[in-house]
């Protein structure tokens, strides 16, 4: 990807992704939050050297703060939304993907597993992410706040938003049912797409 500061373009209808994730939390979510990251780092670059760089750029260049944590949310965010797809029963990765994911954990099952147990146990805000490092494994990061394996010279393939913003509306405060409800929407192509040659 080479990101510019804008709103990705949602894949679906903002209602295709019930009853998982309502219409109303891509309201909030994609058409709120995601629009305040979005405005408030096009005005942090605005007439800065930063205002060149890609999103992708900045995530791995900028220092920590303000500039930083919404170039880690436009980016996290563009990901996210990007990668799911209408509630489909037994939905899992095919090919090279599944492939790369049985060598590395064993089994879909088990990364499944390891995957929620990192998205549950992450304390407050943040993100659970599988990742592709430079040697072509690919890992589980836990990351909080704004964070993104990109910081760490890593490949994002898949991010689940563990912020409350991103399950309140339908879930309250059952993070564990909202993590376990999203395996249905993800669109595998899309992660796989995101692999390294
Ligand atoms: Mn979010």
């Amino acid at each position: 990807m080479n990101m510019k500061i804008e709103m990705p373009v949602l894949p679906y209808a903002d209602n295709a992704l019930e009853p998982v994730i309502s219409r109303e939390t891509i309201g909030y979510h994609y058409g709120k939050h995601l629009q305040n990251y979005v405005n408030t780092l096009a005005s942090l670059v605005k007439d800065t050297p930063w205002s060149a760089k890609s999103v992708e750029e900045l995530v791995a260049e900028v220092p920590e703060g303000p500039l930083f944590n919404n170039a880690g949310q436009t980016l996290n965010h563009a990901l996210y939304f990007t990668q799911f797809m209408p509630a489909k029963a037994d939905n899992q990765p095919t090919g090279t993907l599944l492939e790369l994911i049985n060598r590395d954990f064993g089994s879909f099952d088990t990364f499944k597993e390891q995957f929620t147990q990192a998205a549950l146990t992450l304390f407050g805000s943040g993100w659970a992410w599988l990742a592709q490092q430079q040697d072509g494994r690919l890992v589980i990061r836990k990351e909080s706040n704004a964070g993104n394996p990109l910081r760490n010279n890593e490949t994002p393939l898949l991010g689940i938003d563990v912020w409350e913003h991103a399950y309140y509306i339908d879930y309250f405060n059952r993070r564990a049912d909202h993590v376990q409800a999203v395996w249905q929407i993800i669109n595998w192509q899309v992660v796989a797409d995101r692999l390294k040659g």
